[in-house]
């Protein structure tokens, strides 16, 4: 529930950025020759694995077992189809130049995915994380996001106050820190000169103030603190044109011969010499094996890994995640709303509603109309695309009133615990599982401290590679 929680915005996370890559001359300079590696996944872990190990001219082969590579990392565009665990096909009808980030879509400054966007030449441009413009809206109201921290720190910072002066702090605090305290609340709540909260211009709204007693009611206190996350803050940022352009500049680098997709790895063979991957038709032998597979589907793959290491790959926490695409002839959102970008944290199943980033003032436009973690994301999985997309609709009309069904054009949902190989948004709770086993290292996001983020991933594939070039360098 920790990562569930970071890839909301509720914990902070940092990350190392020291790594020096196998360089090409580590092998010609010692006089032995490059390594055979076979990679299972092209998701961010496995490419970037690859990616790395080329740099040093190892002998490199992923097998992907979906059709598509880019794993979790997945932009959808018109014409893409989608089939579901148990048939169920979405076909995109997206208009030219619309696209859907249905997995990752935002990346926090201080990740390295950052410095791999600088490398590999991916553009990138703001993404608007954090909107005041757009709401807050809880029971049944929809609150300009700014409206609803004016009124509530307007009032705490009134409470407070008042506390103070009726001596409840005297404990607490000297003479000089109540003055102190006193000084801060007035600029923190924009209180009068009475020390009370009568509104100030920091409300997006012209209307009376609510009581103490509505704003206390909100009861989505997750709404007004999310962006001071650590990996929510502004600013964020996205590659220009779709997440899935990190995945082509990889694939770029690697080498699309390199990469067999459609190829699901079936069984993996430690012999103590090399590895042996079998897959439907053939096998791949290799010195070394990166399995970047998510563990409760790597746990599925008859493996000569210890059965303690296959039990502890089955016990993380599998949870689900939905994101749904809407595509509208009308930026109705900028146009009648003045909402440019970020989020609308509601109290509705749908969680939220996240405008776009890019493309301001076009005529069309894609809004994700909800975006589940857990719960939530069950309730969505369980309907029909058509059941989800009403059901979405009627809460999003919630908030935005009957214009959010005007000018629909299009829709597709995505249901990650019924995506094929991939079968949930994340997996937690499993750091600690050994990185490797003999000649078969394992990486992905959830052994690292970033679980659904795609830095997670780079990081773990740094960490594997840094080991195997390690052996590499010390094997015959
Ligand atoms: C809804 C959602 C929102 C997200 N938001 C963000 C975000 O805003 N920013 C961010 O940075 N990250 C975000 N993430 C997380 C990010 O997508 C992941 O951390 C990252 O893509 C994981 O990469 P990976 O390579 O570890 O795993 P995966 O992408 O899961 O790759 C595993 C690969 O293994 C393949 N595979 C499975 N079985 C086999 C087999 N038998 N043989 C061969 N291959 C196999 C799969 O098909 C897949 O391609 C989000 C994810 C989701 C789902």
């Amino acid at each position: 529930m920790l990562a569930a929680m970071g890839a909301l915005g509720l914990v902070p996370s940092s990350q190392a950025r020291t790594f020096t890559a196998p360089q090409p001359g580590d092998f010609t300079l010692t006089g032995r020759s490059p390594k055979r590696v076979v990679i299972l996944g092209a998701g961010i872990a496995g490419l970037a694995v690859a990616y790395e190990l080329l740099k040093a001219g190892y002998d490199v082969t992923i097998l992907e077992a979906a059709k598509k590579v880019g794993g979790r990392n997945l932009t959808i565009r018109g014409g893409d189809e989608i089939t579901e665990i148990g048939g169920v096909t979405q076909r995109a009808a997206f208009r030219d130049g619309t696209y859907f980030n249905a997995g990752p879509a935002r990346i926090a400054q201080w990740m390295i995915t950052m410095d791999y966007c600088r490398e590999l030449g991916v553009p990138l441009e703001i993404f608007v994380n954090s909107n005041a413009d757009a709401y807050v809206h809880t029971s049944g109201k929809s609150i300009r996001l700014r409206t609803a921290r004016a009124d509530t720190q307007g009032y705490l910072s009134e409470l407070l106050a008042k506390a103070t002066n009726q001596g409840a702090l005297d404990a607490d605090l000297t003479a000089a820190d109540k003055t102190d305290l006193l000084d801060l609340l007035r600029e923190f709540g924009q209180l009068g000169e009475q020390l009370t909260y009568d509104g100030g211009e920091r409300r997006a709204d012209t209307g009376p103030i609510p009581s103490v007693s509505e704003v206390l009611g909100y009861r989505i206190p997750y709404a007004l603190t999310w962006d001071l996350a650590h990996d929510q803050a502004m600013p964020m940022f996205q590659p220009v044109g779709g997440m899935d352009r990190i995945v082509d500049a990889l694939v770029a680098n690697v080498g699309r011969h390199r990469i067999r997709t459609g190829t699901p790895a079936t069984k993996i063979t430690d012999t103590g010499r090399e590895v042996v991957v079998e897959y439907q038709n053939g096998a791949a032998r290799a010195d070394y094996c990166v399995a970047t597979l998510p563990p409760h589907v790597l746990a599925r793959v008859p493996s000569t890994l210890p059965p303690g290491i296959v039990s502890r790959l089955g016990q993380g926490f599998v949870l689900a995640g939905g994101k749904l695409g809407l595509e509208y002839g009308r930026r109705w959102w900028e146009l009648d709303e003045n909402i440019y970008g970020g989020t609308s944290e509601t109290d509705l199943d749908i969680g939220r509603i996240w405008y776009p980033s890019h493309g301001f003032h076009e005529r069309r436009g894609l809004l994700v109309g909800y975006y589940t973690v857990a719960d939530p994301a069950a309730v969505y999985d369980a309907l029909s695309p058509a059941a989800r997309l009403d059901r979405a609709l009627r809460a999003g009309e919630q908030v935005h009133g009957p214009r959010y069904r005007k000018d629909l054009l299009s829709a597709v949902s995505m249901s990650w615990a019924k995506r094929p190989h991939v079968e949930g948004m994340m997996n937690v709770g499993l750091q600690g599982v050994p990185q490797a086993h003999g000649r078969v290292y394992l990486a992905g996001d959830w052994m690292t401290g970033l679980v659904a983020w795609q830095a997670g991933a780079f990081e773990s594939a740094r960490k594997a590679v840094l080991s195997i070039h390690e052996r590499a360098l010390k094997e015959n």
